[in-house]
């Protein structure tokens, strides 16, 4: 039987250190890492928990890639360069399959985006699987939530909904879309794009909740509001077909886990935008979140998924 320590060692510690910036990894009492002169150290945590984050079958592959991802994702969304992570494992028991399965899934998208696992927790009880992940910024460059301008352009990366779809084919909705399966259960963090968007981009936000209610989070922060035209969303032909099938068009805006960016930029600044993004709508001074589908404009509820409610 593997004890918690051996279990760190055979599935935590294979990779070597990457990162100039990482002076200590897995083994001491803490991590150390140097903030390298003119950057500033971003954190940011994710939990995810069985029956409310992934299912009881979920892939444990599929699980340390998300896991990672997410994380990754938040970094992505203030422009932050992904540094180091530390890994929180709570299990029910302990599952050499598994294990093996989960690590390979988190350390294969660690290496992609060098990244150093430095340490973490390990203990028994309902599976829950926390990550904190670290990113350098140059100072003062972060891409904030609370600076969006009256007349910016709203920006997204990538197509919308993919991965709402693919949730509500986990529910039953008949489509064989392995695209939007493959999007809900191993999202791919922009990180690259976040970086780029330093340069050109006002404010950002990843939609990890749906675009509605991330973008939501831009407005409040910013005291502004904002008009989407549906017309200018980017739909896969599965979406197209779900939307067609249900009728239910607001799915790909209220749905979440895309994990693409949201963000916004001063119309002077349009021809600095990454070519994959669409331009999908504006920033306004009105309060609130409007959509313009057909001509007609409606208020969107920025409302999103709420733990505790
Ligand atoms: P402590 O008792 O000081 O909290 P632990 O016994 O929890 O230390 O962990 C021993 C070392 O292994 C530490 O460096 C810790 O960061 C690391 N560690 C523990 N669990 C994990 C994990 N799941 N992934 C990576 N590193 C881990
Ligand atoms: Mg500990």
């Amino acid at each position: 039987m593997l004890t918690e320590f051996s279990l760190i060692d055979k599935f935590f510690k294979k990779l070597a250190l990457k990162n100039p910036e990482t002076r200590l990894g897995i083994g001491d009492d803490c991590a150390l890492l140097s903030i390298p002169d003119g950057f500033e150290l971003a954190i940011t945590t994710d939990t995810m928990v069985e029956n409310v984050h992934f299912f009881a079958d979920a892939n444990p592959k599929q699980l340390g890639h998300k896991l990672l991802a997410v994380n990754l994702s938040d970094l992505a969304a203030m422009g932050a360069n992904p540094l180091a992570v530390t890994l929180a494992l709570t299990l029910p028991k302990i599952d050499e399959n598994w294990l093996r399965e989960f690590s390979d899934g988190f350390l294969n998208l660690a290496q992609l985006y060098h990244v150093d696992l430095i340490g973490g927790d390990t203990t028994k009880g309902a599976l829950t699987l926390t990550v904190q992940a670290m990113g350098l910024i140059p100072k003062g460059k972060a891409l904030k939530r609370s600076t969006a301008k009256v007349g910016d352009l709203i920006f997204m990366t990538g197509f919308l909904g993919d991965a709402g779809l693919g949730l509500k084919i986990k529910q039953g909705f008949d489509s064989k879309s392995q695209n939007a399966l493959a999007r809900f259960h191993a999202p791919m963090p922009r990180v690259e794009i976040g970086l780029t968007l330093r340069n050109c981009a006002n404010s950002c936000i990843d939609i990890s909740d749906g675009l509605a209610s991330d973008l939501g989070h831009i407005l409040k922060q910013s005291h502004v509001g904002a008009t989407l035209d549906f017309d200018k969303l980017l739909l896969s032909a599965d979406v197209k077909n779900y939307i067609e099938k249900t009728g239910d068009d607001l799915m790909p805006l209220l749905a979440g886990d895309d994990y693409e960016l949201c963000f916004t930029v001063s119309p002077e600044f349009k021809n600095s935008v990454p070519e994959n993004c669409t331009e999908i709508g504006i920033i306004e001074s009105e309060l609130g979140l409007r959509l313009k589908k057909a001509k007609q404009i409606t208020t969107l509820t920025t409302k999103g998924y709420e733990h505790f409610s």
